[in-house]
């Protein structure tokens, strides 16, 4: 069964204008915050992972994202002029990886419509840890030019990419993304990904019930083994437009049941703390994990939240800072980049005033409110700061 869009959209409200105000203790002699990698928030979290979104387009126009109705040939995406450039993302993420940041994700919109993409992943990655390593960089995709693609990504330094992809059903897929877009090209792309050696590969699968939960079975028979890992998100209520109800949600606990039935598993190890995903391997006959058939991971957003080790921060596509993937309003950057009495220092010490300010739990505040209607706070887009 395939699903078309839902009649109850909410009407867009613009939230990209609005800003949080860096506090002004970030610029003062007396309060300035050096980048030594010793930052934490508020709740004690570290900042270790920095996600960037490079551009606010898409060629998709999956339903739970970027429903066509509201982004239709009328929208108003972000002018050439408000985006970050490459240079500017690359400073900014200097000065994020000086405060500890470990792995940078690419991310949008569709960040391969950037065009020149594999320029700034050659700058980025040239950049290395405070101990001297290179960073984790990756990418998600939704795969569509990933063919084409690959090995220039890897060419440029990319290490792996993410692949979304919500059931191999092409009728299904091509009603998920609603542009028609074949599955076939998708799994090309990532068969290019593989040759290309951008792996270890994740591929990530969204899941409405009543849309795609068939689809599940079907793509962990297809990854198992593969080299893949298969990950299972709930769809989560991000943004104010695609209409989101708990009925269409499938908690993570009933797809490991699902899967277990047919495919068992046992439960393994984060792999790296303020992971998203809880990881299960699939068992040999003695109910052992068995590391040639690999394993899958659950990202369970709605139904478990997992803020308290939270340790993400995400940078919109014209330079606004988010705290969180549910937050309202983002920090602006942009403004100090483009100062031309600021420097690095400068930047540092925002960075560092704004993170120790951190407040952020959505997750946790949803769980503890237990309504199916989100916690009624507004929210950006997905295609805005990315995922
Ligand atoms: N366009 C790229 C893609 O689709 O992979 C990158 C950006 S997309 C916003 C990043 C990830 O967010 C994708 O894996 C997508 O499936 C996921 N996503 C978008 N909207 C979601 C929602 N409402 N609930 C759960 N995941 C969502
Ligand atoms: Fe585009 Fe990715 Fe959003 Fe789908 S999930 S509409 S591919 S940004
Ligand atoms: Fe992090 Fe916000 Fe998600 Fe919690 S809801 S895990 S704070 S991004």
């Amino acid at each position: 069964m395939t699903e078309r869009h839902s009649p109850r959209v909410v009407p867009l409200i613009d939230q990209r204008s609005a800003s949080h105000h860096t506090p002004a203790a970030a610029f003062s002699p007396d309060t300035r915050i050096a980048a030594n990698g010793l930052l934490s928030d508020t709740l004690g979290r570290p900042l270790r992972d920095l996600r960037i979104s490079v551009t606010d387009r898409c060629n998709f126009r999956c339903n739970y994202c970027m429903p066509k109705e509201i982004f239709d040939k009328d929208y108003k995406y972000l002018p050439h002029s408000d985006l970050l450039s490459f240079e500017e993302i690359t400073r900014i993420a200097k000065v994020f990886v000086a405060h500890g940041v470990q792995k940078i994700r690419l991310t949008g919109g569709e960040p391969l419509l950037r065009k020149n993409i594999e320029l700034l992943i050659e700058q980025l990655s040239a950049l290395r840890t405070l101990e001297g390593q290179p960073l984790d960089l990756t990418l998600t995709t939704n795969g569509s030019l990933l063919a084409r693609k690959a090995r220039a990504l890897k060419a440029a330094g990319l290490q792996r990419v993410t692949v979304s992809l919500d059931g191999l059903d092409d009728a299904v897929f091509r009603s998920m993304n609603d542009v028609d877009f074949p599955v076939t090209d998708v799994l090309a792309g990532i068969e290019a990904a593989q040759e290309a050696g951008l792996g270890p590969i994740k591929i990530n699968m969204v899941v409405k019930r009543g849309t795609n939960a068939h689809e599940i079975l079907p793509m962990a028979r297809r990854f198992k083994g593969s080299g893949m890992v298969l990950r299972l998100i709930e769809y989560m209520d991000v943004g104010a437009t695609n209409g989101w109800r708990m009925n269409e949600v499938m908690p993570s606990a009933e797809v490991v049941q699902l899967i277990h039935a047919e495919l068992p598993l046992v439960q393994l190890e984060p792999a790296n703390p303020g992971e998203t995903a809880q990881r299960w391997g699939y068992a040999d006959a003695s109910g052992q994990h068995d590391a040639a058939a690999g394993e899958i991971g659950v990202i369970s957003s709605v139904t478990q939240a997992f803020c308290s080790d939270c340790n993400r921060a995400r940078l919109s596509t014209e330079g606004k800072l988010f705290l969180c993937l549910f937050a309202a309003q983002g920090y602006d950057l942009r403004s100090i980049l483009r100062n031309e009495n600021a420097d690095a220092a400068d930047l540092a010490s925002a960075i560092g005033h704004i993170w120790q300010g951190r407040t952020d739990r959505y997750s946790e505040l949803r769980s503890a409110m237990a309504a199916d209607t989100g916690t009624g706070i507004r929210r950006v887009e997905m295609s805005y700061i990315g995922g």
